[in-house]
């Protein structure tokens, strides 16, 4: 329990939260607690109460009784934010607000492509809405699938596939409640000018959005969003790497075919073979032993049969039909000519593709599943959510997962710690950063499964899913030595991550960031001097 919360003063809040919420709202049930606090992440804090708001107003009533009481409170929209702590809040003795009954969609303005949306509307249900309202609008989708809310995400500054790949540039305006009950509304808003505050994210004077972002300063509402318009083409492409070298050969031109090609190519994911080994392939339970990953030879076996080379890059377009070709060519003149052809994929070739596919006999159906992912991918690509890559969290299982069903990592008992640095686009600093990773995680018995998907054209986010089994003694302890050995390490080489997980939070204020700290702490100390909203979020002031 926080230090400064006792036990009275929860059960005296709850009484009158229960009071003003009513009965089923407020949840303090320890076993309740206690599932909800599963996280798939190693992380043991616990929540002292669940509190579900109806209402905007409601949370204004929750955060006047928190303060009364003395009893911080942990927002989250969906809470599904898997590999970073999930539901959990940072540090002990908070109630957690569960914001996923809030889940109003608006739409602001049909044609330009602006929404406002509650913090529960997940992307299952903007697809949903803008499928039903036959709006030409594509949903900002991630690979955490479509039961992960919208603003959730956008306030974890995360990332995407459509066009619109960093999701906090695509939140223009917000509403939330501050630490004394007062509301916060940006300042276009606030003068009656919602299509231009919706539309314009700097509204005007200092831009204050920014602090709700990987932050802790008030209880977000709701915000507006600017959707990207539906494009007439979309197609994947891939390019087989063969070793470390094509790679660096890749990652150096990189620059120009971004920079040259624009907005049509939205994306390029570079994926070592054991990543894609995980998205294709079983995991050899049988053959690779507790503490232990697969090994070289058995890797080498696997991916032959699988067809894998050593890495592959994947990437997306997005363009007017008529361009489709000119772009494919260019792609081509501009990528290095010692790297093979790139594969081109759009849904008519899949169509066709899984036309020929049943034709096949059994024995080739894995084809089958490599050409779903495909279209999965496309999927993604065109704003339709997916759970395609949710298997991934049930990797060192060994089991076939199906992505029909609703999945969800922490309750599932999954282990996974998200390691997400930032890489410059240069070969030598990938060179330097996929060494460090390999032998890092091998030293701590971790797959080392490496995504570098670009964000500009300089810089890669990294994405490494350290992947562990909870029920296997020693096994959290090593996945979590792991994460601090990579941070320590890719801090050296100058590779830092972009986002952080709840158990990690700490590590940014023992870094070398006096001023930005004390600057946050500051402010921190001005709108919430009781420390009252997401304690330890980002900014701590213990
Ligand atoms: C296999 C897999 C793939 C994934 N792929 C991606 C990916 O491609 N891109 C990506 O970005 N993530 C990815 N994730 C990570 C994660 O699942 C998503 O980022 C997810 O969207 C976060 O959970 P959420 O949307 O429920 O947000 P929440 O968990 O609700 O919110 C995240 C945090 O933001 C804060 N917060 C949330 N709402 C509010 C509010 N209203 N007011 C104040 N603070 C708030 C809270 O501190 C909360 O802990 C992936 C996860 C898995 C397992």
């Amino acid at each position: 329990m926080n230090k400064n919360t006792s036990s009275d003063s929860v059960m005296q809040a709850a009484a009158a939260w229960r009071t003003v919420l009513g009965e089923s709202a407020v949840e303090i049930e320890p076993s309740a607690l206690a599932d909800h606090g599963r996280n798939a992440y190693g992380s043991p804090i616990r929540s002292v109460a669940i509190l579900r708001p109806q209402s905007e107003s409601d949370v204004q009533r929750i955060v006047d009784i928190a303060g009364k009481y003395g009893v911080p409170l942990y927002p989250i929209s969906t809470g599904r934010n898997w590999g970073y702590g999930a539901a959990s809040p940072v540090t002990e003795g908070c109630a957690v607000v569960d914001l996923s009954q809030l889940h109003k969609i608006r739409v602001v303005d049909a044609e330009l492509g602006i929404v406002s949306l509650q913090p529960g509307v997940t992307q299952g249900m903007l697809a949903e809405f803008v499928a039903q309202q036959q709006l030409d609008w594509m949903v900002p989708v991630h690979g955490g699938g479509p039961t992960c809310s919208i603003l959730g995400n956008a306030l974890e500054r995360g990332y995407g596939l459509t066009p619109t790949t960093d999701h906090f540039a695509a939140l223009t305006s917000l509403r939330a409640v501050l630490a004394d009950g007062s509301m916060y509304e940006s300042p276009f808003h606030a003068m009656g000018a919602e299509t231009l505050g919706s539309a314009h994210r700097w509204g005007i004077g200092p831009y204050v959005e920014g602090l709700f972002s990987q932050g802790n300063f008030g209880i977000v509402t709701e915000a507006t969003f600017t959707l990207q318009r539906r494009p007439e083409h979309v197609e994947a492409f891939f390019i087989r790497i063969r070793d470390e070298a094509q790679l660096g050969e890749l990652v150096d031109q990189l620059p120009t075919v971004l920079s040259a090609l624009g907005a049509t190519v939205a994306g390029v994911n570079l994926m070592n073979d054991r990543r894609v080994l995980s998205m294709s392939r079983r995991y050899p339970v049988d053959q690779v032993g507790p503490g232990e990953i697969i090994s070289d030879a058995l890797c080498a076996k696997m991916t032959k049969n699988a067809g894998i080379t050593a890495w592959t890059a994947a990437g997306v377009i997005h363009c007017p039909y008529r361009m489709r070709k000119s772009v494919r060519r260019e792609l081509k003149r501009l990528l290095p000519r010692s790297l093979s052809r790139p594969i081109h994929m759009n849904r008519w070739r899949v169509h066709w593709a899984k036309a020929a596919t049943r034709l096949m006999p059994i024995g080739q159906q894995s084809i089958m599943q490599q050409i779903d992912s495909i279209e999965a991918l496309l999927d993604l690509a065109d704003g339709i959510p997916q759970r395609v890559a949710l298997p991934l969290a049930y990797w060192l299982r060994g089991d076939a997962i199906t992505t029909k069903e609703d999945l969800n990592p922490a309750q599932d008992n999954c282990g996974l710690i998200w390691y997400s640095p930032l890489v410059p686009m240069k070969s030598a600093d990938v060179h330097q950063y996929v060494a460090m990773v390999e032998r890092v995680c091998a030293e701590h018995g971790i797959e080392p499964l490496i995504t570098l998907t670009s964000l500009s054209e300089r810089l890669f986010d990294s994405t490494v899913p350290i992947l562990f089994r909870p029920e296997q003694p020693g096994a959290t302890e090593r996945a979590q030595a792991c994460y601090e050995a990579l941070w320590k390490q890719g801090e050296q080489i100058g590779c830092l991550p972009y986002r952080l997980g709840t158990l990690t939070m700490s590590r940014l204020f023992n870094a070398n960031l006096a001023n930005h700290a004390s600057l946050l702490q500051q402010l921190k100390r001005t709108f919430d001097p009781k420390n009252l909203i997401s304690p330890g979020r980002y900014i701590s002031i213990q």
